[in-house]
Order: structure tokens, then sequence, then C-alpha cells
């Protein structure tokens, strides 16, 4: 049978229902309520079937019900009413003033998207926030396309054998039951872009994904042209294999470009979601000197002042580096455009005055070809700015020009039904535009506490439902006897506090903080009159031990004959049960060890929710917490000691449940309803929605990164790029010149002690060289001195030139205002008066 030839059937959908068909082809329909329940209403048992996919439910669909739904009123006026949402949302072109002008794009690189479960092409939070970004993209109407890779096998799914241990399984990923399309080049031909490493060609076709009015552009190897070991590069997303890792960053990167290239596109702006994409960077410089004709000189101020850069580990570690004799194959083909040897290529993502074979980083890559970079909360920020300081030797911490945009969850994404018809009736038609309509927030206060514990209970009978369900399934398969089958039907309670923990079981996480003191675990959730149950989920990694041990400790702690009802796991975690859990549980739970979490967002999705969060401070928590709205675990310590940590740290945990967050939630003084507790939910919802919404986030990047950016790439490449040239000129000369300059130690004009509200003078002798004191910024820079020879938040004042010396230095000079009681220290420093990339070259700064 080696010549088998292969067709698809799809249904005949009669013409009163062709939209039916366009809608399927647009993932927009995953966040549209009204879309799904187009679907859903047809047959909701075989839409749950079909995993909740449109095209295969599609083909599951009999024919005869297609031809009822044609002529049934009901159904095509629901048609159409999402049908004029779709044109107005999606295909409508011309409405209201953009910032934006004609030509302007975003390419936002990834290396997972989190779209919809359907399309497994993620692993956790990165992906669902790269997702979350086309959404809001889509929502907000910005020139944005998404570029990643099309996985066959995608992640793990999981499952635990009879012992509690993870296994895995790569189930292959039905493209053809996907709305994916496959690009086509100018003679009609399906798209395939090339790479060459080692004089070997690495081919891959060019898929398209419509997210909304948001293109995402896919790459993938398999293809019959490609020998097996290049065809597996997109098998699996976060291969172990660190070669096939590589070949996987180069393909999004440099493939990504290449593919954008084909398609006639060409990004104004670049955004690397992660260290994964910084090879774009290196391919854009080719083709942004192919297209204006100019020098690598000369690109290289056109890439970094158009690139943004995310970061979103807080760990080194945590960074992806590789020998660089294994990255030069792919250089090779670069350098002689480049006009730079093989050893010059690889020292882009090596720190400065490393050795050759020191290790290629990702992430320092990034920061050369970066003007705009970020972490992802507060406290990532800082930690990130602590973690990079090495890169700015001479700066301090404080003044690493890495910055912070706290992530956002997409809220008609994570948003329970109930809650969305509440919304819509108490916030009107604009809720979804979250926090851009501030009024959002502000009118949760008017929804009744009736209503809206009736729609919590709602969404938690939900929760419990799936959750036999599914513990139903797992038992099956692993051929448990009859009764505990039945038992298992009848686990959770719909009256009892729930807490869920689902996330990645990664050690950073602590699911162990829990089991620290069994005794305590159990006497609480057998409690007589404030019982409670735990719900569990989450993927370890295939290679990680510890986590899956975890695993399997939490499953036999689970086992105790007095637990089993109460205290479950749920396997294969993904986004399907993540919705179910946000939006049913009562608790959310999460004990990252500070600081490891970046950010987190699925505590954000549970408090839209009105589920109330129970933290340590770290991530995003830090910036949302106050005892009106959820629960603390410490006070953000750091701890030298883990093992101490963990049991302070879940001593306060259980602390907390037992003393606080139980008695309040029984607390049900008037009608059954816990009055208190819905007073948290209500102001749990309003941060959310005010604070934590991917609109928000979007905002940000669009105003202080997309737009500056975009229009600047405008500016830089206009008349062949004739002021990136210059900029090239400036620092060039910058470079060349900078170590001329002298600086004196400054001079004060009085010693002191001042009163608060004086001021007192302050000079330097600067000899500028070469340099001109007009491109040079002399500046003061002052604050408190905690330690003995360290400035703590530091002030910059500006000094002026006072006097041109005979000998060719200038005298500057300026006034120390003392505006405050304490103990001061000061001194004087030169950094070129130019724009923040040159400003922050590590090299163009000198301290008297
Ligand atoms: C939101 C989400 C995540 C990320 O949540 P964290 O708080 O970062 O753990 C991971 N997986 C799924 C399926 C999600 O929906």
């Amino acid at each position: 049978m080696r010549s088998i030839q292969t067709f698809q059937v799809f249904p005949y959908i009669p013409e009163p229902l062709a939209f039916l068909e366009t809608l399927s082809r647009n993932l927009w329909w995953s966040w549209n309520q009204n879309a799904i329940e187009l679907f859903r209403r047809v047959n909701p048992p075989l839409w749950e079937a079909s995993g909740r996919n449109p095209i295969v439910f599609a083909t599951l669909i009999p024919q005869e019900r297609l031809e009822e739904l044609a002529v049934d009123d009901s159904y095509l006026a629901h048609l159409d009413q999402v049908r004029r949402r779709f044109e107005n949302r999606v295909l409508n072109q011309t409405d209201g003033e953009s910032p934006w002008d004609e030509g302007e794009l975003v390419a936002y690189f990834s290396m997972e998207f989190g779209i919809h479960e359907t399309l497994p092409l993620f692993a956790g939070g990165l992906g669902i926030l790269a997702g979350d970004h086309l959404k809001a993209a889509s929502g907000m109407k910005i020139p944005l396309v998404g570029v990643g890779l099309l996985y066959r096998e995608g992640y793990f799914r999981q499952f635990l054998d009879n012992d509690g241990w993870q296994q895995e399984e790569y189930p292959e990923t039905d493209l053809f039951h996907l709305p994916l399309t496959k690009e086509k080049d100018s003679q009609g031909d399906d798209m395939v872009i090339r790479l060459t490493a080692a004089g070997q060609d690495i081919r891959a076709l060019v898929w398209k994904v419509q997210v909304g009015r948001i293109p995402l552009i896919l790459l993938d190897t398999n293809l019959h042209d490609n020998p097996p070991e290049i065809r597996d590069i997109t098998a699996r997303l976060y291969s172990g294999e660190q070669p096939i890792r590589l070949a996987q960053e180069v393909l999004l990167g440099i493939g990504g470009m290449r593919a954008l290239e084909a398609l006639g596109i060409q990004p104004t702006v670049c955004h690397l979601n992660e260290g994964h994409c910084s090879f774009v960077g290196i391919e854009r410089l080719r083709q942004i000197m192919a297209r204006y004709s100019i020098d690598l000189e000369t690109a290289r101020e056109v890439v970094p002042r158009t690139t943004v850069f995310t970061t979103h580990t807080p760990v080194a570690a945590g960074h992806d580096e590789f020998p660089p004799a294994m990255v030069k194959p792919y250089f090779e083909p670069f350098t002689s455009a480049f006009g730079m040897t093989i050893d010059q290529m690889v020292a882009l993502g090596q720190p400065d005055g490393a050795m050759p074979e020191s290790p290629f980083s990702m992430f320092i890559l990034g920061l050369r070809t970066a003007q705009y970079i970020n972490g992802v909360s507060e406290l990532h920020g800082q930690v990130a700015r602590h973690m990079w300081s090495h890169v700015w030797p001479t700066r301090s911490d404080d003044e690493t020009p890495i910055t912070h945009v706290t992530n956002g969850v997409h809220i008609p994404t994570v948003l329970a039904p109930e809650i969305k018809l509440l919304y819509e009736r108490h916030l009107g038609p604009q809720w979804n535009m979250g926090s851009t309509i501030p009024d959002n927030a502000r009118r949760i206060d008017d929804i009744f506490d009736e209503e809206l514990w009736q729609a919590h209970e709602m969404s938690r009978s939900r929760l419990i439902r799936m959750v036999r369900e599914m513990m139903h399934r797992q038992y099956g398969r692993r051929n448990a006897p009859v009764n505990i089958m039945k038992a298992v039907d009848s686990v959770l309670d719909q009256d009892t506090l729930t807490i869920a923990f689902a996330r990645r079981f990664a050690t950073y996480k602590r699911a162990h903080l829990l089991f620290k003191d069994p005794e305590r675990l159990e006497a609480i959730v057998n409690s007589k009159d404030r019982p409670v149950q735990f719900i569990f989920a989450g993927k370890a990694h295939p290679k990680d031990n510890e986590g899956k041990g975890i695993i399997r400790s939490l499953v036999d702690f689970g086992r105790r004959t007095n637990l089993r009802h109460r205290f479950l796991f749920l396997e294969d975690y993904d986004m399907h049960i993540a919705r179910y859990l946000v939006q049913g549980a009562d608790v959310w739970l999460n004990t990252p060890r500070r600081p490891m979490e970046a950010c987190g967002t699925s505590g954000m999705k549970a408090a839209l929710n009105g589920v109330l969060n129970v933290s340590t401070m770290d991530g995003w928590w830090c910036e949302a917490y106050s005892p009106k709205l959820g629960w603390r675990i410490g006070n953000g310590e750091e701890y030298q000691d883990h093992n101490f940590q963990d049991s302070v740290e879940s001593q306060a945990l259980y602390n907390i449940i037992e003393n606080e967050v139980a008695p309040l939630y029984y607390d049900r003084p008037s009608g059954g309803m816990p009055t208190a507790w819905l007073k948290m939910m209500k102001a749990s919802m309003k941060m959310a929605m005010a604070g934590f919404c991917s609109l928000r986030m979007m905002s940000e990047y669009e105003e202080r990164f997309y737009l500056p950016a975009s229009h600047r790439f405008g500016e830089l490449v206009a008349d062949t790029g004739a002021e990136a040239k210059k900029l090239g000129e400036q620092h060039h000369r910058y470079v060349e010149k900078w170590g001329q300059i002298r600086l004196s130690a400054p001079i004060a004009s009085a010693r002191g002690p001042f009163r608060v509200n004086q001021s007192f003078d302050v000079t330097t002798v600067v000899q500028t060289g070469e340099l001109r004191p007009e491109e040079l910024n002399v500046e003061l820079y002052y604050g408190k001195i905690k330690h003995v020879d360290r400035i703590d938040d530091p002030h910059i004042k500006m000094m002026h030139v006072r006097e041109s010396r005979s000998d060719g230095a200038y005298l500057y000079g300026c006034t120390l205002p003392c505006s405050d009681s304490g103990r001061y220290g000061f001194t004087v420093r030169v950094t070129p008066n130019a724009d923040a990339w040159i400003r922050y070259r590590p090299e163009l700064l000198t301290w008297a």
C-alpha cells in the first residue's frame, strides 16, 4: 500500500450557513462567546467530542442537521448577529483614526503561541501570553503580524501511570483539521523559504493562521525535500537537545524574517518575545542592508532603535547559550555580506572581552540588537536590571536600561460565560475593552451580590462536573476497580471551599509547600465546620524527575481514604482545564519562591472571575496585592536557607487558610451568602479589570515602544538611510575619541554641614579632547549614602560650561540643592549628548 493517495471530504454547507465556514477559519470565534454558542448549540455533546474544534465538528454533524438549521429562523438570526460583529471587528478596514501610518507594521516573534487548545503550539505561560498579545492587537487594531513555528507534535500530553508517575505522549497534530493555510509564492506553488548551514539547505513551508485581524505566520520543516534530521526541527516544542533547539531558534529568527520577506512584508518594528528569537536581528540587518543599499555599520543604527526585546526569565541559567562551534555554520553565510569574520559574528552573542570559545548567549545578542528592553512585572524589571548590570559595569543597577511592562490577560478569553453576562448587563457592550474604558472597573460595584454569587456557583458546578468526568476517564484508563470508579463519580462537594493549584511543576513553584506538614493539611481538609477541597493540575518537564516526584507524592496523599473526595489531581493541564479552574475555584493558590516567578498570569485570570488569590509576594502579586482583595504568604522576604523558608512559609500558608480564608468563606450572615467574601471578589475583579488586562499591556507596548520605534524606522531609512548614516558617523566618532576625555574630581564651594533649603556650588574641570562640549553631558550625580561608597537612589543634574580655559579644558559647574536632611554623596561623570541607544553604550561613560 505504498502509493496511497489522499483526499479530504468536507460537509456540504448550505448557502445560508456559509458564514460558519468563514468563522471556523478564523480563531476569532474562540474568544467570542456568541460565536462559540453558534457552534455549540448545533449539537453540544458533539461539540465537546470534537475537542471544541469547529472544523472537526463540521465533519461530525449529520448533513440533515445542517439542512434543518439552514431554515431555522432563530439560528439564522443568531448567525447574522455573529456575522455582523465579525465584519465590524475583523474585516472592517476603515473606522476611526489610527496613530499608525500606512505601511507601519510590528512583527512579533515567539517560540510558543497559545491561542486555543486545538492549536497545541505552547507549553505554558509564555505561549498564552503571546496568544493574548495577538488577540489584544486584533482588538485594538494594531498592525501586527505574529511569527512562530508549527510543531507537528506540539508539547506533550500528560497522563499518570498507576503509581502516579507522569508519562508523556506526543500525538501528531492533524493539520487538515486546523484553520491553517499554506502561503503560495508568485507561481502559485507552496511557499518555501531556505536557509543554509554547513552547505546544507534547510527548507521550510510557510503557513498562516488568522487570529482575528492578525495573521500568525508559522514555519514548518516537515517537507519531503528535507532529510529526516531537518524535518524533525519542528517536530516538538522545547526538544531537550541543544542542536535541535538551536536549529529551531535559527529557523524562528532568520527563517521568520525570510518568510516575511517572501510575503512582501517589511516590519518597521520587530518584537522579540524572549531571547529565543534574537537571530531576528541578524537577518534583519542583512535585509535592511540589501533593501536600502547601506553598509553594516549604518544598518546597525537602524535595527536596535526599532527592536523591542521582552525577557521573561529571572535566573541567569534559564537563558539559552550555545557552544560557538554549533552557531558558526549558521553564521557562515552572513560573513561576506557583513564583511565580518566568523569570530566577530559569534562575538555578537558574547560578553565584551570574552574568550572566543565562551558560550554564545541569545540574551546578549538580544541586548545588542534591541534598544527597548523590558521585564514583565515591576519586580522582574528590578531583578533583570540587577542580573544584567554586568553588561553596563560602570553604571549602578538602577540605570541598567531595562524597564518593565507588566503582563496582562485577554479578558474575553478567560472570563466565565456567566460573568460575561453580568458584565454585558452592568458594564455595557464595551466591557471587553477592559482597562481602556475606565468606567468598566468602577461599574463592577453595581453588580448585585446575589447575581454574582449565583454566577460563581454556576461556574463552580461546571468545574465539579468537568472534574468528575475527567477523573472517571483517568481511572477508567488505569482499569480501576468498580467501587473506586463509582466513588470517583461523586468527588468534590458543591458547598465546600475549593482551592485550585494549577501550573507547571517546576521546582520554584513549590507545590510541595502544602505538604510540609501532612497531618495539619489533613486536618484542614477534613475540618468539620470548615472543610476545604483541593484540585491540582500541571505538567512537569519530561526531564524533571523532581517535579514528577512532587506530582506522585501529591497523588499518594490524595489516596488516603479520608481524603479521596477532596484532594484531586487532574491530568493533562491545558487551556481547556485552566478555563474551568480559573472560573470555578474559590481560591487560587500560588507559592513561587520569590523572585523566580517573573510575572505569573493565571492569578490574574482567577481574579477577573472573582476567584481570590492566596500567593507569595512575587511577580504581579507585588503590584496587585491589598488586604481588601486577597492574601499574601509572607511579606516578600528573600531567604538564603530554602528549607527554612519553606517551613516558615508553609506554616504561614496553613495559618492563612485556617484562620482567615475558611472563616471568611463560611461566614454567611444573610441568606446563605458570604457577604464579606463577595466584597473581596468584587475588589479583586476591579483590580484585574483595571490593571491586568492585555489591552492595558498592549497600550503600554504601543505607546512606549511600538509607535516611537516605528516612526523612527521611517526617519532612519528615508533618503537611503541618510539619518542612519549620520548616526553611524556620530557613534563612530564617540567611540574613537571617547578615550581622550579626562575629568577632575568635583570641588564643592562649601563643606557643610548644611541645613535643608541651602545649596552649594560644585565644579569640575573636563578635558574633552577632540569632542566638543555640546557633544557631551557633564552630570552631577548625587544622592543619599547608605553604604560606604554607594549612592542610593541617585539624582542627576546637568552641569554647564562656566569657563573655557586656556589649556583647552572646560570648567563646568552647577548648584546642588539640599532638599532633604540626611547623609549625601556626590560625584561627576560624562556621557554622550546623544539619543538613548548611543548614550547607553557601556563604553561611553567616564566617571571622575
Ligand atoms: C495562564 C496559563 C498559564 C500561565 O500561568 P502561570 O500563572 O504563569 O502559571 C499556564 N498554562 C495555562 C494553560 C494557562 O492558561
